[in-house]
């Protein structure tokens, strides 16, 4: 029986949780039970916790290409997407309207396909403070449109009237960006949940640092899947989730840069560098850092393996139902990640198929029976609302073996062929 197996049901659903490894709950436990103390004490129970702590920081930093300084923990990817996105826009606006006034328009730039915890905080702030978010569309194949990036950057520039003490855009390592352009923030994701692909964030931070624009990086269905490396890629501030690679739910981090401002969003006890107050969870740092290790080491050992699992997955479903495509870029995808749109056929009705024949996985978007919503981002890369609503992915973390290959298509045939019977007069027409 392989990771995705449980008796005879199949857990394609990775991308929405994964289960939690002893590994981690061992390495977790001291720090519940013996070495429970708050880290910020300064008694000798609270020095051990901050010594895990602090390792735990660096672990992780190390693992994602960032430095111990970087690592702000949070309670996962929607806290710490909140925070880059709300925290930096507020501070790089309040900045902008020091140095030109009321009168500026500031915005955020974020692509047509992010998770509701970037795209939702960026609609907060222009709910709130009337900023402007503009959305960067994608192609067919859930790319970002650099040449629409640049443009909608070049569209924020300004003349700067301030008096030059800030740093050159574009040089990357220093201690901020310029101020001139009104762009407060461009947000993107390293990979996309509902399609897998992988987009150049190193090349949009390097456009967007010509601009003196910070880049937010949400790297959480990302992190534990592919290699990360924040500063190489000049990113400035990045988003984890730990349940996505093996912890208990609740449970991430945002790495931020110190030269990046920003504005926290939690106000208290000023603990992770006064960015996100409240009484550290040791055992859940610890937790994080384990985790990605260890999913980084079974990656790097399987990613092949896994990779060529998913390929055989796409070939063998296309092969059995010839309405299917593949969402998404077919190469440049995560390597556990295979989508697909079945055009005339509902996709919660696929699910709930599957489901009952062992088989979970999932249509990667906001789904509860009987309020089934058009995945975004297929509606973002051209999909008509009828056909987006026919996706449907499956995610692991562990290559599929031959059988269970078979076993899915065979499942998909048998679904397609049911539900095709039982709504014969459904529309086809991929886009
Ligand atoms: N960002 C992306 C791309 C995600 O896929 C998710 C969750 O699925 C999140 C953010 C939110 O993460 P969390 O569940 O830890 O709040």
């Amino acid at each position: 029986m392989s990771g995705n197996e449980a008796a005879d049901e199949l857990y394609l659903d990775a991308a929405s949780t994964e289960p939690v490894s002893r590994d981690v709950i061992e390495a977790m436990m001291p720090f519940l039970t013996e070495a429970y103390a708050n880290p910020l004490s300064v008694h000798q129970p609270g020095k051990t916790a901050a010594r895990a702590l602090s390792a735990a920081r660096a672990s992780l930093a190390a693992d994602l290409g960032a430095r111990p300084d970087d690592v702000i923990f949070t309670s996962g990817g929607t806290e710490s997407d909140n925070l880059a996105v709300k925290g930096i826009a507020m501070a790089r606006m309040r900045m902008l309207r020091d140095r030109y006034g009321e009168s500026v328009k500031p915005r955020i730039l974020i692509s047509a396909i992010e998770h509701p915890a970037v795209a939702q905080s960026a609609d907060w702030m222009e709910r709130w403070f009337g900023v402007e978010v503009v959305r960067i569309p994608v192609d067919e194949q859930a790319h970002i449109d650099m040449a629409a990036l640049e443009r909608e950057l070049a569209q924020g520039d300004m003349t700067d009237i301030g008096n030059g003490e800030h740093e050159t855009a574009g040089q990357g390592s220093g201690s901020t960006l310029a101020l001139t352009n009104r762009t407060l923030l461009v947000s993107v994701m390293l990979a996309n949940n509902e399609v897998g692909t992988i987009e150049p964030v190193d090349e949009i931070a390097r456009i967007t640092h010509t601009h003196g624009v910070p880049v937010h990086v949400d790297a959480v269905q990302a992190a534990g899947q592919i290699p990360i490396r924040m500063r190489d890629w000049d990113v400035d501030a990045l988003s984890i989730s730990g349940h996505k690679f093996g912890t208990p739910k609740g449970l991430g981090a945002l790495l931020l840069r110190g030269r990046t401002p920003v504005e926290p969003v939690l106000s208290g006890g000023g603990q992770e560098r006064g960015l996100r107050s409240g009484t550290q969870n040791v055992a859940g740092a610890v937790a994080l850092a384990i985790a990605l290790h260890e999913s980084n080491e079974r990656m790097a050992g399987r990613y092949r393996a896994l990779a060529e699992s998913r390929d055989r997955l796409m070939d063998a479903v296309l092969r059995v139902e010839p309405r299917a495509q593949v969402t998404g870029d077919p190469k440049r995808r995560l390597p556990g990640h295979a989508s697909f749109v079945f055009p005339g056929l509902s996709g919660e009705a696929l699910l709930v198929d599957l489901d009952a024949r062992g088989i979970a996985c999932s249509s990667g978007s906001a789904c509860a029976l009987g309020r089934h919503e058009a995945p975004a981002t297929l509606l973002a890369m051209g999909f008509t609302a009828p056909v987006a609503k026919s996706a449907l992915r499956m995610t692991f973390r562990t290559p599929l073996t031959p059988e269970q290959v078979n076993r899915v298509a065979a499942a998909i045939e048998e679904s397609c062929h049911s539900l095709t019977h039982a709504h014969p007069s459904a529309p086809a027409g991929a886009r």
